[in-house]
């Protein structure tokens, strides 16, 4: 729920975790290997438009820029982290610790479609990242067409032992867009994997990006309220920003289309948040490029800027998470 002794006006993730575990968590983001449907060929070859490598919002995973053969030079039956996992997990620890000093937590495959692998392998991983000290939490990122039935028995095994969260990228409703973009499956798809994974109990957050090509206000309000009338356990929103490798960036640098300001973003996030249920955690409101692989719009990398101003505009319209959820108008 929107917490408003803490200056927000929407349900963050902050406020979730404490709610859960009782204190701040550090999410720890681990890199298993995997590759993706949508560039080894399984689903399609390239990969989203938006995707420089690693995935929708992770920007670039550990390791480095993707090269054209990066999907499919990787194993989709015995994917090899680029570092040993506990190597990743106390280098992450330490880092996070470092800013926000010690506390409980939740390892995150965030790299790629981290489901994309036998249960076998997939147990591997997921068990030896639940090993290291203090971890309370897993999640795994990944495509709704990447849960095959033994998969999603594997996870429902996951979340009665711990808190577990799969991640869909999802990114619009728009099955057109969608298509133009290459992200490979129909929104139905999406829509059988989120029915899956909520029938076996399973903890949902949902990617959505603003400002995609072909999409104005109107279609990017109808993917909130598509996602409200689900109402997931969480959402992840972000702008969208071209980075190097993305084809999407490729395509702005050689003829520019309109990318969002953060004006513009700032009053849309608002207005999606305004419809989503008072419950649905707000995991994300913008992107995380790296500054060394940022192509546009640039404003994309003082993420303090751009929830400042969520938050002013959300008080200047004596508004919070919610309040037109079940609107009818
Ligand atoms: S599914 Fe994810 S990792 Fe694969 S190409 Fe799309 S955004 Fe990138």
């Amino acid at each position: 729920m929107p917490d408003f002794s803490s200056g927000k006006r929407y349900y963050t993730y902050d406020a979730y975790l404490k709610k859960t575990f009782g204190q701040k968590c550090l999410k720890i983001a681990l890199d298993g290997g995997f590759t993706c449907p949508n560039r080894d060929g399984r689903a399609g070859f390239g990969g989203c438009a938006f995707c420089g490598g690693g995935g929708a919002e992770n920007p670039l995973g550990s390791r480095g820029r993707p090269t054209p053969s990066d999907g499919g030079a990787r194993s989709f039956a015995s994917p090899a982290p680029p570092l040993p996992l506990r190597l990743q997990y106390e280098k992450g620890r330490e880092a996070l610790s470092k800013k926000w000093g010690e506390h409980p937590a939740i390892v995150s495959f965030s790299s790629y479609t981290s489901t994309y692998a036998p249960v076998s392998v997939l147990r591997a991983l997921y068990d030896e990242a639940l090993s290291f000290p203090d971890v309370v939490g897993l999640t795994v990122s990944t495509r709704p067409d990447a849960l095959p039935p033994d998969v999603l028995d594997l996870l429902s095994g996951y979340a009665a032992r711990t808190v577990l969260t799969v991640e869909l990228g999802l990114q619009t409703v728009c099955d057109e867009v969608a298509r133009r973009l290459n992200r490979g499956y129909p929104y139905s798809v999406f829509l059988e994997a989120f029915s899956a994974l909520r029938a076996r109990g399973i903890r949902v957050c949902v990617h959505l990006i603003d400002g995609l090509p072909g999409e104005g206000r109107e279609e990017m309000l109808a993917s909130a309220r598509a996602l409200a009338a689900l109402a997931p356990d969480g959402v992840k929103f972000h702008e969208l920003y071209l980075r190097r490798g993305a084809a999407l960036a490729d395509a702005w640098l050689s003829k520019p289309f309109p990318l969002l300001s953060r004006e513009e973003y700032v009053e849309i996030l608002a207005s999606q948040i305004e419809l989503l249920p008072p419950a649905t955690v707000v995991e994300r409101i913008t992107g995380d490029p790296l500054r060394s692989d940022a192509v546009a719009p640039l404003w994309a990398l003082d993420k303090k800027k751009t929830s400042a101003l969520l938050d002013k505009t959300l008080a200047k319209r004596h508004s919070f998470q919610g309040i037109c959820y079940n609107c009818t108008n």
